[in-house]
């Protein structure tokens, strides 16, 4: 760690990129707020930190790209760490995380980077739900390739979406602060040459160093740097940021679905509800009548 760190608060975006006028196309984002605001709630260690926030910046370039109207995308890691099963949802660009154990942390590894491979595990499975609205859920899944997660997500993209994909996904962790996080995502589309993909290949290196590189520069720059000569054109750039949607509706609806045998249980043996969100730890108390309420409305 260099003392030296500007800690700059460049805000978080995502610009959607088009390469070689359509042959490939990618996504460059910052996601630092983000990770700050998933710090708040959950309290991760650092290396716990780091996890949530590439899963984080993983899900929330999977949510961009979804065009359908309502869509959401729901990707849940369930690695052999002690971090166990983590889980991001988006909306577009809005962003939620939980994990099992935000607390679990590992010693650094010998090269002096946290172990997020280790917190999260070598194996285990990498699972994306598309939700498209009216329309079937699409849904995918891959083997984790080291838990690290972007080899991860390039391995599901690979695989289970059969589009190969170079992916960065980078946090910058001290002292359980992020200092700066980003991701970048390229895709070689129908009709992309020979050329355009060995000129993207030897790029990729530039993105190995992703979560410093956001921290200082416009993401507009570091994608023309990194891009020079390709006819790199930026198609749009959005806000990203983490955002629950919970609600006391939905949880209601939530205490609904269980049934009236269950909400009996509780009244009876609880005498009310306390139910607190796994993604943003907002807790919402139901009474005796309030349950006794809910369970008027319950069918079955
Ligand atoms: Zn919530």
């Amino acid at each position: 760690m260099n003392d030296n760190f500007a800690v700059l608060n460049l805000p978080d975006e995502m610009l959607h990129i088009s390469l070689g006028g359509g042959q490939a196309r990618a996504l460059l984002c910052r996601t630092t707020a983000m990770a700050r605001a998933a710090a708040d709630i959950h309290r991760p260690s650092s290396t716990a930190l780091a996890a949530m926030s590439r899963l984080m910046t993983a899900t929330a370039m999977l949510g961009v790209m979804m065009k359908e109207e309502d869509s959401s995308v729901t990707v849940t890691v369930a690695g052999d760490g002690p971090l166990g099963k983590m889980t991001a949802v988006a909306h577009g660009g809005q962003v939620k995380v939980s994990a099992a154990h935000p607390e679990a942390d590992l010693p650094l590894k010998k090269d002096g980077h946290l172990d997020v491979g280790g917190l999260v595990g070598h194996h285990g499975r990498l699972t994306v739900i598309k939700d498209l609205g009216l329309r079937e859920p699409y849904i995918g899944q891959s083997a984790l390739v080291s838990g690290e997660l972007g080899e991860d997500f390039a391995q599901y993209f690979t695989v289970s979406e059969q589009q190969p994909s170079l992916v960065a996904l980078g946090a910058l962790v001290h002292e359980r602060y992020c200092l700066s996080a980003g991701g970048a995502l390229v895709q070689p589309l129908p009709g992309c040459t020979e050329e355009m993909l060995e000129q993207l290949e030897m790029r990729s290196v530039f993105f190995s160093a992703i979560s410093r590189e956001v921290a200082d520069m416009a993401l507009e720059d570091l994608a023309k740097g990194w891009f020079d000569g390709l006819d790199m054109k930026i198609l749009a750039r959005e806000n990203v940021a983490y955002r629950c949607d919970c609600s006391r509706e939905k949880m209601e609806r939530a205490l609904i679905a269980m049934g009236r045998q269950e909400l009996r249980a509780l009244i009876d043996e609880d005498g009310g509800a306390e139910l607190t969100c796994h993604f943003c730890r907002a807790a919402h108390h139901f009474s005796r009548a309030d349950l006794e309420a809910l369970l008027e409305r319950a069918t079955r």
